[in-house]
């Protein structure tokens, strides 16, 4: 028997319903009664898409906020009283809330649970099964994430020798909330991404006996996904005696040998990607291997390779020629699986032909990689020139985008007005903030990023070889969105990138104006990629077409500038074999961007929602002259780290997802404690990041207080030094 199950289909809704929900709840415009109605609601409409395409579909992934927060509060880890949603809402998004990290390398960001310090869970069964959107889906497979995936991604994961006792621990606490549902039958899918990370196999023994006493409670379907276990892991979980089951199998690569009435899970289409799956050349594949199992009489079962929500609901606008037919999202996914269901019991060829129609051409040469940089001495002197004080400052690139702005980039869209009537009131918001930085008396300006919706799409939408999607959202975390472009042609420069308005700007002040780009990580990172080219590839075609544009910065005497690369840490590869491989990978590209860069001409990094105690080795291979990395929201001690590297640091000072004021005082704290780590010389003086998300008076109080503690801090030193 051939089944297909769909897992992950975008919570968000094919509208934005779940956006819409949360955010109106939180504003007080809709009653806790309304909101659990709404997310019923939008459940069933989610229900109706899987029935109408697949045979299984899980029940409990509509979460209020995230669902390892659900997992968190149904293992008793917080105390959230039944219906609390304030309570929950609290951990979420409240002061004191969560931290947030990246997904297993994905750009969904998950709220990262502390686990108690002594193996001890007590579950409340009051929110397990999760409570919302349970009423309109009564036959899916109640699903929730792995105990060893929840142990893995915890804020504190155990040490080697603990890892033993807080799996016993989590056992006991799964087996307690999955008790009541066992008289059901319903398989419970466990979803385990985390068996697919480098320490699975050293913990093999402990999650064998993990599974299997939990396999005995209720009927398992064991799912693990964006990493291949070791085959060793592979093997031993093969041999599990579970009810229904599945682990990673790829199309490519027959499972193992299965323990009796074992069902492999097939991960058969893209759950990351967008491009249609040639159902009749995965046929091919498939029937060798899977046709002896089926004359075994075995179940088989077809899945997507990943949860669907990294992909929008479904291709819903009018897509240009070389695209149309071609691309696929969640829906599409599930309409995939049946095709290939059909393909694979000897039905719907034609279909399945008529389906297909293969992605555009990557026809893409790297050209031969630039010089090295100039030695840092001939740098350091050649800079000299810029006429920088001592604790230089700046700031990150944005500066405050007030509705109006936004307005004016929809009427542009709209057509409401032209052009030249656009870039006549961008360059009035540039004016007002070269004049306002002047005013505050920063060293190193930037014209504040007015033209810029967001900083991936932006530059997507000036680049031939990018699709930007009107309507393509997925979720990022909690209730934010985005819409991730589609790079499908190598990537040219349809018109300049950022050298209008930097040149506008430079023209406006003789201080330094830096030039800003989001670096090809980054532009990688959060698009998705061309059919079979892999990540690295597209990041050097990237890295192409943003070296043009910084040689036409440097031929109109553009003294200063960054690249913003905020993906950069969270890309890092989750196993440790990999990652000597992207060190080189970022080198290559960083030094393709900047590499034909003169002396003269200032390099700054920036970073940001990262771990920076993996930064050392990136920053030794990229060598630029400035990296900004955030201070402020983080604990400063990975500083110690960068000890001795020969480059200006400019930890923020202040965090700029908060409209908090900060005082000089606390600002002059802060940078005696990174004046520990790194030399006078070194120090630059700048926020955490932009500052596009802030009010303009949220903004200037911050910045003021910022250049009083920078001339506190000169002052200072001054007179120590007399
Ligand atoms: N230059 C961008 C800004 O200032 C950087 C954003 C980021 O690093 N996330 O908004
Ligand atoms: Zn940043």
């Amino acid at each position: 028997m051939i089944r297909t199950l769909g897992f992950g289909l975008p919570r968000l809704g094919p509208h934005r319903e779940y956006k819409r929900l949360l955010e109106e709840f939180w504003k007080g415009g809709l009653s806790k009664r309304e909101l659990l109605q709404g997310l019923e609601d939008l459940e069933a409409v989610r229900v109706r898409d899987y029935r109408t395409r697949v045979d299984l579909y899980p029940a409990g992934e509509m979460s209020l906020y995230d669902p390892m927060l659900d997992l968190a509060v149904a293992l008793g880890l917080y105390p959230v009283p039944a219906g609390d949603l304030e309570a929950y809402f609290a951990l979420a998004r409240g002061k004191g809330a969560l931290p947030l990290r990246k997904w297993f390398g994905t750009n969904y960001h998950h709220l990262v649970p502390r686990l108690p310090e002594r193996p001890a869970y007590t579950p409340n069964p009051a929110w397990f099964p999760y409570p919302v959107g349970q009423g309109a889906n009564p036959e899916g497979l109640p699903t929730l994430i792995g105990p060893y995936t929840f142990l893995r991604v915890a804020q504190n994961p155990p040490e080697e020798k603990g890892v033993r006792a807080h799996l016993e621990a989590l056992l006991e606490a799964y087996r307690a909330l999955l008790a009541p549902l066992a008289p059901q039958g319903r398989p419970i899918l466990l979803q385990e991404p985390a068996l697919g990370l480098e320490e699975a196999e050293a913990h093999l023994p402990h999650l064998l006996d993990l599974y299997r006493s939990l396999a005995e409670a209720v009927p398992l379907v064991l799912l693990s996904y964006y990493l291949p276990p070791a085959p060793r892991v592979l093997e031993a979980l093969a041999q599990l005696p579970m009810r229904g089951l599945a682990v990673w199998f790829h199309p490519h690569q027959p499972p193992p040998a299965l323990a009796p009435g074992t069902a492999p899970v097939v991960l058969a289409v893209e759950g990351q990607g967008v491009w249609r799956t040639d159902l009749l050349a995965l046929r091919e594949r498939l029937l060798p291997w899977l046709e002896p199992l089926l004359d075994d009489g075995r179940e088989v079962i077809l899945a997507p390779k990943a949860p669907l929500f990294h992909l929008p609901w479904r291709v819903s606008e009018p897509l240009p020629p070389h695209l149309e037919g071609r691309l696929a999202f969640a829906e599409e996914r599930l309409e995939e699986l049946r095709l290939l269901k059909g393909l694979l019991l000897g039905q719907g060829d034609g279909e399945a032909a008529a389906w297909y129609t293969p992605p555009p051409i990557w026809d893409f040469q790297p050209s031969s990689p630039p010089p090295p940089r100039p030695p840092r001495e001939v740098r350091h002197q050649a800079q000299g020139a810029l006429g920088l004080p001592r604790f230089p400052t700046t700031t990150i690139g944005s500066l405050p985008q007030t509705q109006q702005l936004r307005e004016l980039r929809l009427s542009l869209r709209s057509g409401r007005i032209s052009p030249e009537a656009y870039e006549a009131e961008i360059q009035r918001a540039i004016q007002e903030n070269i004049r306002l930085q002047e005013e505050l008396g920063l060293d190193v300006l930037v014209h504040g990023e007015p033209e810029r919706s967001d900083m991936v799409e932006f530059f997507a939408e000036r680049l031939e070889g990018f699709y930007t999607t009107q309507r393509g959202f997925v979720l990022s975390y909690g209730s934010r969105v985005w819409r991730p472009p589609i790079l499908h042609a190598p990537p040219r420069r349809r018109e300049a990138l950022v050298l209008r308005e930097t040149l506008y700007a430079q023209s406006l002040t003789p201080k330094p104006v830096k030039a800003i780009l989001t670096g090809p990580i980054t532009l990688a990172a959060w698009s998705y990629l061309p059919e079979g080219v892999g990540f690295g590839e597209a990041v050097l075609a990237l890295a192409e077409a943003l070296r043009e544009e910084v040689e036409d910065l440097k031929a109109h005497g553009i003294r200063v500038v960054q690249v913003d690369e905020p993906a950069l840490l969270e890309r890092m590869p989750l196993r440790d074999q990999d990652q000597p491989g992207y060190v080189r990978l970022v080198q290559e590209a960083f030094h393709r961007v900047v590499g034909g860069l003169g002396p003269g001409v200032q390099v700054h990094l920036h970073l940001c929602y990262s771990d920076y105690r993996a930064l050392r080795p990136f920053l030794e291979a990229m060598d630029p002259d400035v990296v900004s990395v955030e201070g402020a929201r983080q604990d400063p001690a990975f500083l110690s780290e960068l000890q001795g590297l020969p480059l200006g640091i400019g930890p923020g000072v202040f965090d700029v997802h908060s409209p908090e004021e900060t005082d000089p005082e606390e600002m002059l704290r802060r940078l005696e404690v990174y004046l520990e780590a790194i030399p006078e010389h070194a120090l630059w003086i700048n926020p955490d990041c932009g500052l596009k998300t802030r009010s303009p008076e949220e903004a200037l109080r911050n910045l003021r207080h910022m250049m009083e503690a920078a001339r506190r801090l000169r002052a200072r030193l001054a007179a120590k030094e007399e």
